[in-house]
């Protein structure tokens, strides 16, 4: 397993935290995958109504359903979608579901946006279109495919579950392996 520790996270502004974090464009750019390939990522950990989901970091409206897909949305609200609708992913707007190339740069996002949260990170299966950059992807579709919990749950899930039963009850409800790091 690669190294995830290797230096301290420091907090992103929010300029540091969407489309630059992907690096620049691969010369090609654009491929259609119609069998998933695998990126890292990074979630928060959520309870609503009793059950655990995971939840993007930078929206926190959008929770990865267990069992199934998630569909890029374009969640932007801004001139150029009122201007130009269009499907995401979209490589004009920036939108669709961002991933990351290698473990390392998860890194990034582990103490993002406060400690106080639960952050998980792990692989994702991603599928569909994708436009490719030189640090992540930004897909079509994708789905949790194995899970980093963390040793120490942090304070708004505290008191709900141990480190053992956030991880055992993720890796049940989305049915993927998950490991305490
Ligand atoms: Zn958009």
């Amino acid at each position: 397993m690669a190294d995830l520790n290797g230096g301290p996270a420091r907090p992103l502004g929010p300029m540091q935290w969407g489309e630059e974090m992907q690096g620049q464009l691969e010369p090609d750019e654009w491929e259609f995958y119609a069998e998933a390939i695998q990126s890292w990522r990074a979630w928060r950990a959520v309870e609503l109504d009793g059950v655990l989901l995971l939840q993007s970091i930078t929206y926190r409206d959008i929770h990865w359903i267990p069992r199934q897909e998630l569909v890029a949305d374009c969640k932007k609200n801004d001139n150029y979608k009122r201007d130009y609708p269009h499907c995401a992913p979209s490589i004009r707007h920036g939108c669709g579901i961002y991933s990351l190339k290698n473990a390392e740069d998860v890194n990034f996002w582990k103490n993002y946006p406060t400690p106080t949260d639960t952050i998980i990170y792990g692989r994702s299966s991603i599928w569909g279109n994708v436009f490719k950059y030189t640090k992540g992807y930004i897909s079509q579709y994708a789905y949790p495919s194995y899970l980093f919990t963390p040793a120490n749950v942090g304070v708004e899930l505290k008191h709900t579950v141990s480190a053992e039963e956030l991880r055992m009850e993720l890796s049940r409800t989305y049915v993927v392996e998950a490991e305490i790091a």
